[in-house]
């Protein structure tokens, strides 16, 4: 454990020691009116651009403006395998085999695909479970899944709260639940770090109790990919999806991933949507009327993908392989740690960290709860070059990334909070 002290000498002698201090120039920090850097704390929202994103994209516009169609074999990096060159950095990310990751679409959009081949509700197993104030995307695609099964969600989705007067779950309550439910659960979807209050579920735990029920279980790794050191396949975690515009700093609208269990690779009649573009490589140009899915999570895709914005997130990814998860996680603890020290501090009767204390049940974000539901706080600190986001009704978020953020912008932000709430 780090003995934090709340000074800006200690925080600049945890910066000379930080391993990955370099990566911060690797990234485009926004300026704010006053033209100094502003301290950037959504990354759980939008990550930063890395600055090698605009030759990764130049190369493909410049293959583009030469090649035309003949890019889709000829280019620098072909189109046709494009997809390919990113996912073995993906399936680290995540923890996954190559063979379990595919890059594509967007996050939504692989929820309801992965959903139709693995939600397979019964008349004895009707039942799903998501958390209470799952993000409302999550919730749509869910409702809607279990709508064409003919089951109405106010009778058949179980919706996990946490204990009265508690803002986040635990996990022995959620496999308590599960229990209660031995059988008769379809699916378990949660999110392997909840948006709002920055909590990690413990997905082993979770998947081991769901698989135990029966059930099948899957992740949206929305806030947890690229944030958490992420063991999807050790898990046995049955499919996941996420989205890579967070801490993944692929850039807005960035193409999605998802993840499929090895176990299931080969189960070629799940019932699925098909598109040529996961149909079998070798023979996806004879035309043929049969569709042949590709083993794996490749045999998921659809259509062929958008290469300028794959390009971008391979950039992001080289960094990422580069950093790699396990040196990032380390760092993420102590900032986070560091942070809510800071915040411990800081005049408990107007804020509270609503995020669990233990570091192994949340990743970089913290959720600060503003007694009140005071807005005007978010405002000032706005005001004040801090980017953060305000959840109603009444939370700020803040999340410090290991990639470019430094103890000094943590510190540096207590402080404004300080001056902010006096
Ligand atoms: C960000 C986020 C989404 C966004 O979905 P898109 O399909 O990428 O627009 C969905 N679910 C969760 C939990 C999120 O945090």
């Amino acid at each position: 454990m780090t003995q934090f002290e709340n000074s800006l000498e200690f925080a600049h002698r945890m910066d000379a020691d930080d391993g990955l201090k370099r990566f911060r120039d690797r990234f485009a920090m926004p300026l704010s009116a006053d033209g100094n850097e502003v301290l950037y704390f959504t990354g759980n929202s939008l990550g930063l651009m890395p600055k090698t994103v605009r030759s990764y994209v130049e190369q493909e516009l410049a293959d583009w403006e030469k090649l035309a169609v003949e890019g889709h074999m000829n280019a620098k990096n072909p189109w046709l395998r494009y997809h390919e060159f990113l996912t073995e950095q993906m399936a680290a990310v995540v923890g996954a085999m190559p063979i379990e990751t595919v890059v594509m679409n967007s996050l939504t959009v692989n929820l309801h695909l992965l959903m139709v081949s693995f939600f397979q509700p019964t008349s004895e197993a009707p039942f799903v479970m998501i958390e209470k104030g799952a993000f409302p995307s999550d919730q749509y695609a869910v409702e809607s899944q279990m709508k064409c099964h003919g089951l109405d969600p106010r009778q058949f989705l179980i919706e996990l709260a946490p204990r009265d007067g508690e803002a986040t779950l635990g996990t022995e309550d959620i496999v308590a639940t599960i229990e209660e439910y031995d059988g008769q659960i379809a699916m378990i979807l949660l999110g392997g770090v909840n948006y709002y209050t920055g909590q990690a579920f413990d997905m082993q735990a979770i998947t081991a109790a769901g698989h135990k029920a029966g059930a099948i279980v899957g992740f949206d790794l929305a806030h947890a990919a690229g944030n958490l050191h992420l063991k999807m396949h050790d898990w046995d975690v049955d499919f996941a999806v996420w989205c890579c515009y967070k801490y993944l700093n692929g850039g807005p609208g960035a193409v999605g991933g998802a993840f499929v269990h090895e176990r299931h690779a080969r189960k070629f009649d799940l019932c699925r949507m098909a598109g040529w573009w996961g149909h079998d490589k070798e023979t996806r140009f004879q035309m043929g009327p049969e569709f042949k899915p590709l083993p794996g999570a490749e045999g998921w895709q659809i259509s062929n993908p958008p290469i300028l914005q794959m390009a971008a997130l391979r950039a992001s990814l080289e960094i990422f392989a580069e950093a790699g998860m396990p040196a990032l996680r380390a760092k993420s603890e102590k900032l986070t740690g560091y942070l809510e020290s800071l915040i411990d501090g800081i005049a408990a009767d107007r804020i509270e960290v609503i995020t669990p204390r233990d570091p192994g049940q949340r990743g970089c974000q913290l959720s600060i709860r503003v007694r009140g539901g005071d807005r005007s706080l978010h405002q000032k600190l706005s005001d004040r070059g801090v980017v953060s986001d305000w959840r109603e009704p009444d939370v700020i978020r803040v999340a410090p990334t290991p990639l470019y953020n430094s103890f000094d912008d943590v510190y540096r932000f207590s402080e404004i909070l300080k001056e902010c709430l006096a």
